[in-house]
């Protein structure tokens, strides 16, 4: 085998690992971009670094591109000790989909299946958000990225408490950043609160735009509350008609 021939394979295989990387990882499609050498990478923040801090760069011009950010932020992450619900958990449930998505649905935190998984929404109420993604918008969940709040899952599914939003809190706000969303959806109590940094209640918030570093944020249900109170499905459809509405007019401008 000649050295050409030996180069050629090597990046190939480097190649390969690094999709399977990013599979694993939950990306499922990457971004082509075709561009000058980049001469600078911007560095990581440290992981102190506040919400605050990090949501103030959301809308920063891409150094990285979004899937290469979406790695980044996962590697950051790492096997993470930070707050007290990684002793509990079986597997860190990062979150998944395609990394240039339009559309990011945010929801509160993994439950057992999750967990057992390490992907999101995968019980029985995450196959009520893939209907409402894959029935009602007519989407494939692979067009849009899943995550939660939290990424490890709180003991008998309680709600996260505050010192854990806090921690987990700045790699959902870096996923963002990596992503550069159009539009989000915050789904239930949870999500909505630690978003809008309000003490409102989903039952009043939802069905209005608010805004997240300027990005479209529609509250609306979990869908774990809708398995409980499946009547108030026709509100969360209204709802999702709208954000339908709302990505119409993106793809249109
Ligand atoms: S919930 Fe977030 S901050 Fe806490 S251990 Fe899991 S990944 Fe780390």
């Amino acid at each position: 085998m000649n050295d050409l021939r030996r180069e050629f394979l090597k990046i190939v295989t480097q190649v390969r690992m690094h999709l399977e990387y990013q599979r694993a990882l939950g990306i499922n499609a990457i971004e082509m971009r075709i561009s000058a050498p980049v001469c600078s990478v911007k560095k990581a923040a440290p992981y102190h670094e506040t919400a605050a801090q990090i949501g103030a760069n959301l809308n920063a011009p891409a150094v990285l591109s979004q899937s290469a950010g979406l790695t980044a932020v996962r590697e950051e992450l790492g096997n993470c000790l930070r707050c007290k619900l990684h002793k509990s958990r079986k597997n860190i449930v990062f979150g998944e989909g395609n990394s240039s998505a339009v559309i990011v649905f945010v929801g509160e935190g993994p439950g057992y299946e999750e967990d057992q998984q390490g992907r999101p929404f995968v019980g029985a109420a995450g196959q009520l958000l893939t209907d409402i993604i894959v029935k009602g918008m007519k989407l494939k969940r692979e067009e849009v990225y899943i995550c939660n709040i939290v990424k490890c899952r709180p003991p008998n599914n309680r709600n996260p408490e505050p010192d854990e939003i806090e921690a987990c809190e700045p790699f959902l706000i870096k996923q963002l950043q990596a992503i550069k969303p159009k539009t989000i959806v915050a789904l239930g109590n949870v999500a909505v609160k630690t978003l809008l940094k309000t003490g409102e209640k989903i039952t009043t918030l939802r069905g209005t735009w608010k805004k997240y570093q300027n990005i479209p944020l529609m509250p609306t249900f979990h869908p774990a509350y809708l398995l409980r109170n499946p009547k108030d499905k026709a509100l969360v459809w209204k709802d999702i008609q709208q954000v339908m509405a709302e990505m119409e007019k993106v793809q249109k401008g």
